[in-house]
């Protein structure tokens, strides 16, 4: 056994939070949070500790009827100020966030388990999210006017879509919800959010933070279940769009939802990121870029460079600058120290489901040059993992493990690599590693992927589309392109000709 991981050990999330951290554990519905007796609860659990931290309602697909009809009535108000107001509205959010930042921290922490350096970048991108869209909403409101017929002044206007059905996971509760509701916001609509089940704090105090800052009915939080609350946001006629982060059969269940009302829907789903290594690489940077690229938040991340494909020639240097950084990895809980860069996974089942990629990978004839077992408990902790001599089409190599999990395949050619890297059926990320321009150049238009990366991985800016194709789903999140999504477009033609 290779295992060289201490745990290192604080106090669970009893310890992180404070007296009425907390936000209240009920739904946010018309600007206020509302008392929904005799329901039933869903538990939110620290996955260090595995105590239970809070209970928060399962919503009815009443309680989301009276948020969609809340939305519907504030959709008017909100969708006529101009722009100068909402910008100004947004702001205010984005510093309401900044003044509760290591309140915010502490919570996605003791929610999710993630280390304090993950938490922190997740509340930076959100209030960023929130201040990039303040102002670019002011910058694209109109789109164009001029005669394009003779006599006829052409005005195309952008207008809001209405009300907006957002679903968000637990991997990034926060920053998810920011990439939805401040674009949403900004663009004009009124929204309802329902948070993962098991992860809604930060979205249910993001709702108490704000509540004096935004108009009633605005914006609405639905806690519960994907399959009543999601699921009724997806199919209700008076919902306008449906905007989902979430799994790739998570999607297709809200697609077809949407279908019968012809609402737009708006998809980032799975990925199964390739890292394309070439003989000319860096392989050294390489493998100190992954310890990041892989690894952050535990691996539990859409975009992660998990599955390696790198030349037969530098496969073993590279291997062996990888197995070293991942060795080094520091575990622990988020408490134990700043320099944490994995915490547990967020959820025994998700653990479980890890788990078992792991058992089935190792059968199938791969080899874990490094971690490959579970970290003994309390806690939903499994070893930095990195998985070799995997045999082509290996299930560990096709599915989405989401954990601290990479593969490392060979390839032979620059063909075979890019045959191989667009080879699932998800297209979200993928990174080429290469010190030829022109290989670079050749290799980032070929492959099938939302984003790609040349010579990093992982590295976002509010101003650049995020968003994938094929099974991956469509629409962007960030940048001006979601604005784009969340809006329609209208042209006005006015004759002023005799
Ligand atoms: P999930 O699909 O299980 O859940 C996501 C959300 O969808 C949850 O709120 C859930 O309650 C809800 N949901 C489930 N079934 C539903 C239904 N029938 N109708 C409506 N809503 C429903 O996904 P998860 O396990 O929470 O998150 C992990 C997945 O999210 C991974 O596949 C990951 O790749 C993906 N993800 C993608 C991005 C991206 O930007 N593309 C970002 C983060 C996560």
């Amino acid at each position: 056994d290779q295992t060289a991981f201490t745990l290192r050990r604080a106090y669970g999330a009893a310890h992180l939070l404070n007296p009425g951290d907390l936000p209240p554990a009920q739904h946010f519905i018309d600007g206020a949070f509302r008392e929904t007796p005799g329901g039933d609860l869903v538990d939110v659990v620290d996955p260090c500790s595995e105590e239970v931290i809070t209970r928060v309602p399962a919503g009815t697909a009443a309680d989301t009827d009276a948020a969609v009809a809340a939305a519907a009535a504030a959709k008017a108000s909100w969708g006529r100020m101009v722009p100068r107001e909402r910008s100004g509205v947004l702001h205010r959010i984005a510093d309401r966030l900044a003044e509760h930042y290591d309140l915010l921290v502490r919570l996605e922490s003791a929610d999710t388990g993630k280390p304090f350096a993950v938490s922190r970048d997740d509340v930076d991108s959100a209030i960023d999210t929130f201040r990039f869209m303040a102002g670019a909403l002011r910058a694209t409101t109109t789109m164009a006017a001029g005669d394009y017929v003779e006599d006829h002044l052409s005005v195309i206007l952008r207008e809001p879509l209405g009300v907006i059905g957002v679903v968000t996971p637990w991997n990034y509760p926060l920053l998810m919800a920011a990439w939805k509701i401040a674009p949403i916001l900004a663009a004009g609509n009124t929204l309802v959010i329902k948070p993962s089940e098991q992860t809604p704090l930060t979205t249910l105090k993001f709702a108490e933070l704000t509540a004096d800052l935004l108009p009633r009915g605005v914006f609405n939080v639905v806690a519960g279940k994907g399959s009543v609350v999601g699921a009724r946001l997806a199919e209700h006629p008076d919902v306008d769009m449906i905007a989902l982060t979430g799994s790739v059969g998570s999607g297709r269940a809200v697609a077809r939802a949407a279908a019968e009302s012809l609402k737009r829907v708006h998809l980032e789903l799975g990925g199964k990121a390739p890292v394309v290594i070439f003989a000319d690489a860096d392989v050294k940077a390489a493998a100190a870029a992954l310890r990041t690229a892989s690894f952050w938040n535990s691996g539990q991340e859409c975009g992660a460079a998990c599955r390696v494909l790198v030349h037969e020639s530098v496969a073993e240097e590279f291997t062996a600058h990888l197995v070293a950084e991942v060795t080094a990895l520091a575990v622990g809980e988020p408490q134990a120290g700043d320099d944490i860069e994995i915490g547990p996974l967020f959820s025994k089942t998700h653990y479980d489901r890890v788990l078992g990629h792991i058992e089935r990978a190792l059968a199938e004839g791969a080899r874990a040059a490094a971690g490959g077992s579970a970290i003994p408990g309390p806690g939903y902790f499994v070893e930095p993992t990195v998985l070799v001599d995997v045999p082509e089409g290996a299930e560990c190599t096709r599915e989405e493990i989401f954990g601290p999990v990479v593969t490392v395949e060979t390839f032979a050619d620059d063909d075979e690599a890019i045959r191989r890297a667009n080879d699932v059926p998800v297209g979200l990320a993928a990174s080429v590693w290469t010190e030829n321009a022109r290989r670079s150049h050749d290799a980032a238009a070929r492959i099938d992927a939302g984003t790609v990366w040349v010579n990093s991985h992982l590295v976002i800016a509010n101003e650049a589309p995020w968003g994938g194709f094929k099974g991956s789903g469509y629409g962007r999140d960030l940048s001006i392109y979601a604005l784009d999504d969340y809006s329609r477009t209208k042209h006005v033609m006015h004759h002023h000709g005799h």
